[in-house]
Formats: structure tokens, C-alpha cells, sequence
């Protein structure tokens, strides 16, 4: 990378954001600290990043004409997937061309993009431990690998049902018996982010908790890329979609040691450089692959209160090819903030009995639009441990009440 520069002067390093939500307005924070000028984009206008970046952008990322156009009118030095449904191939064509530099890299963004991309690469490439599976394009083919054809054996009951382009459980449904089996092939249907599209079909994984590990490549001294890892993350879901997180989740030496190996080996494989939220089920020292985002995690959004560097701070950092702090400070936990109510422009109560709790902060992303299953915040929460971290949060996230406005 050149030398940091001066915002609107010929000088600037020029960030773009593809995604302008919670996760990438945080990075846009933590990039206009170090003076570098931001560019978010977003299917929307007034989305959370676009309010804090130097310049806003709308288009619709999945029109790679229009992506390709924005990155070539802006020409920034690199270019930040935040979200997952954006034109890959427009972003490879232009890494390609050497007209765009993409964090980590476009094949990164196009393999993490598709749950088919990713779950081959690291199950049939990299021999990584995964849950059983198949993808499907239609209720027949996922009946006959559900419960078995042609004299092979199925994947069996129960198992987990997902749209391949899909993320945070959206379209996901668990199935526990045959007769379940065309309801979750609708669901999947209903919800994937494009028509007519495969599903997974996973097997059930009796975990005894599920960890995102941050995972961190950037530059050292020798010029080298290195890996380091934040403590694991601990976190619950709910329908596939986070709740709460915390920080550090205990686990059992060999546990971490395999975790390690498992995020180590699949972010080498994707490659560049920035954050990574790869996601483990555990049980025992057992540990399966689940899925990686090549970006900041939602559950990693505990590390504001929790690291010496957030991960939006080291993803910043990694990003600009400058040295990361991956140690965490104090215990700690988040509790998301849904909106409850479906409305526009809601107003907050309860945010002063929120922020009296001991310990406690709120984030509240600027989001337009409440919908009563939307993120519209978080309560982060430290403690001396992790158990007390957790009722913090919790209570605070409670205390925040989104209404419409009059
Ligand atoms: P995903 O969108 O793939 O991250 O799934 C969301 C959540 O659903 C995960 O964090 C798990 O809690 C649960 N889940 C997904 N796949 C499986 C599986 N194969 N076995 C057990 N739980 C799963």
C-alpha cells in the first residue's frame, strides 16, 4: 500500500464499502480514524455506513454493470465486500484486470457468496471436518439424499435445510421427520436471495456450543502475510440468526488447537488479507467447519468492548497492510437489539436505564425502516466475567424499547 493520505486531496486513500450496514459502518469508523477516505454503497439511501462515510453511494450491487461502472468512476485503492449478495464475477473480471484490488480477494467473495462454493472447498479440498451433506434442486433429489437411494445410505434425521444463497438462517429450516421435508423445501424457496435456486441439505450436528474464531491475516514486519486468532467467540441463535455473543468461550486445549487449525487452514485457502468469522460447531475436542465469512462477524461486534482492537479496527488495520492486535482486554458480551414494531424513523425509549447499567454500551445503527425481526442495535457489556458480562447485556438490550415515533 502507498502511504496513508489526506481525505478529498489527490493524496487520499480511497476505501470502498460494497455494504453499508452495522458491520460496515464500523469499519468506515475505524478507517476515518486512520484519515482515510470512505465511499459506502448500499441498495439504499441513509443505510447505517453511508451515514459516517465521506461519500454515499445507491446502486444495486447484484448488477455487476453497475458495480463495474461505480468502481471504475470512484477508483478506489481497494474495495470492502460487506455483504454477500453483490455481482462477484464483476469483481473477479476487475481483480483481473488489475483495476481493483478486493479484500480479501473476488474468488473469497465469490465462494463464501454460495454455501455450495464454500462447503466444497473445505470438505472436498481441504478434507476439513464438516457436518454431512448435499445440495439439491428439487424435493425429490432431496428426499432420495435425506433418506437414502439406490442403496446408499441418506443423511438421515435430523438435518438442516438451507438455501445455498442465503445467510444469517434465512429460508433455514431444521427437519426432524420425512413429512417435514416438503415444508422445508418451500421455506427454502420462499426465502433464497434469488429464484429458483439449490438448497443444502446438512446433517444435524450434536454440538456442545458453536464458536465464531476471528480470523486474522495481515502483514508482518517481513512483508510476510501471518495468521493470528482472537479468543473464541461464544454465541446463541435463534431461527439461524444471532442473539447474543460473548467473549472468551472456554473450550478445551485440544479443542482450540483444532479450532485453530480448521480456521488457519480455510482462510490460507481463501487467501488476502482482513478479518474472518469462521464459524465451528464443538463437541468435545471435535470440531466441524460450518461456514466463514471473509469480513467482520455479527457476533464478533462484542469485541468493541472486549479487545484492545475491535475486529472492525483490525480488519481496518489488516486491510491498509498495517500491523493488528488480536488480545483481548476484559470479558465481555452483546445482546442484539431488535425492532419490534414495524415502523419508520422509531424513536428509543429506555436508552438512559439501558446506559446506567454497570459496565454497558449501545450501539444504535440508524437503521430507517423497524421491522420487529430487524437488528436495529446492540448492547455490548463488560464484566469480570463472562456470566456477568452476559446479564449485563441482556438486561440492557431489554431496557431499549424501539416505538413508532408519534
Ligand atoms: P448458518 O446460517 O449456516 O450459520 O446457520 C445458523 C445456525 O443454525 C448455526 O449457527 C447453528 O446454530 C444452526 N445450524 C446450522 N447448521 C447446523 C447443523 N448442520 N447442525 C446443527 N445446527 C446447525
Amino acid at each position: 500500500m502507498k502511504p496513508l493520505g489526506t481525505p478529498y486531496s489527490p493524496s487520499a486513500t480511497r476505501v470502498m464499502l460494497l455494504g453499508a450496514g452495522e458491520l460496515g459502518k464500523e469499519v468506515v469508523i475505524a478507517l476515518q480514524r486512520l484519515g482515510v477516505e470512505t465511499i459506502a454503497v448500499d441498495r439504499y439511501d441513509h443505510a447505517p455506513a453511508q451515514q459516517v462515510a465521506h461519500h454515499a453511494r445507491t446502486i444495486d450491487m447484484t448488477d455487476g454493470e453497475a458495480l463495474r461502472a461505480l468502481i471504475l468512476a470512484e477508483r478506489p485503492d481497494v474495495v470492502v465486500p460487506e455483504i454477500e449478495a453483490i455481482a462477484t464475477p464483476a469483481l473477479e473480471a476487475l481483480e483481473r484486470e488489475g483495476l481493483a484490488r478486493v479484500v480479501p480477494t473476488a474468488r473469497a467473495t465469490r465462494l463464501t457468496m454460495d454455501r455450495e462454493g464454500i462447503r466444497r472447498l473445505a470438505a472436498e479440498e481441504l478434507d476439513l471436518p464438516t457436518s454431512p451433506y448435499a445440495f439439491c434442486s428439487s424435493l425429490e433429489e432431496m428426499r432420495a439424499a435425506v433418506d437414502g437411494a439406490h442403496g446408499r445410505d441418506g443423511i438421515g434425521y435430523p438435518c438442516v435445510v438451507k438455501p445455498c444463497m442465503s445467510s444469517s438462517g434465512k429460508g433455514q429450516s431444521k427437519v426432524d421427520v420425512p413429512a417435514d421435508l416438503p415444508r422445508a423445501w418451500e421455506h427454502a424457496h420462499a426465502a433464497g436471495r434469488v429464484s429458483g435456486e439449490r438448497v443444502i441439505v446438512e446433517g444435524f450436528v450434536h454440538f456442545d456450543y458453536e464458536i465464531t474464531l476471528l480470523t486474522v491475516r495481515s502483514l508482518g514486519d517481513d512483508g510476510a502475510v501471518h495468521t493470528s486468532f482472537c479468543a473464541p467467540i461464544g454465541h446463541v441463535q435463534a431461527g439461524g440468526d444471532y442473539v447474543e455473543s460473548w467473549q472468551p468461550h472456554p473450550m478445551a486445549p485440544a479443542a482450540l488447537r483444532r479450532a485453530k487449525e480448521v480456521a488457519g487452514r480455510v482462510t490460507e485457502a481463501l487467501g488476502g488479507v482482513g478479518v474472518f468469522g469462521v464459524e465451528l460447531f464443538v463437541r468435545g475436542e471435535e470440531v466441524w467447519f460450518s461456514e466463514v465469512s471473509p469480513r467482520p462477524h455479527d457476533t464478533g461486534m462484542v469485541t468493541m468492548v472486549t479487545q484492545w482492537q475491535s475486529e472492525f479496527e483490525i480488519h481496518a488495520r489488516a486491510v491498509l497492510g498495517l500491523p493488528v492486535d488480536t488480545s483481548l482486554r476484559n470479558p465481555g458480551a452483546s445482546a442484539v437489539i431488535y425492532g419490534a414494531v414495524t415502523a419508520d424513523g422509531v424513536v428509543f425509549d429506555g436508552v438512559p436505564a439501558a446506559l446506567a447499567v454497570p459496565g454497558t454500551e449501545v450501539r444504535l445503527f440508524g437503521k430507517g425502516q423497524s421491522r420487529p425481526k430487524r437488528r436495529l442495535g446492540v448492547a455490548l457489556a463488560r464484566g469480570d466475567d463472562v456470566d456477568r458480562a452476559r446479564e449485563r447485556a441482556l438486561l440492557a438490550a431489554s431496557l431499549v424499547c424501539p416505538r413508532p415515533a408519534s
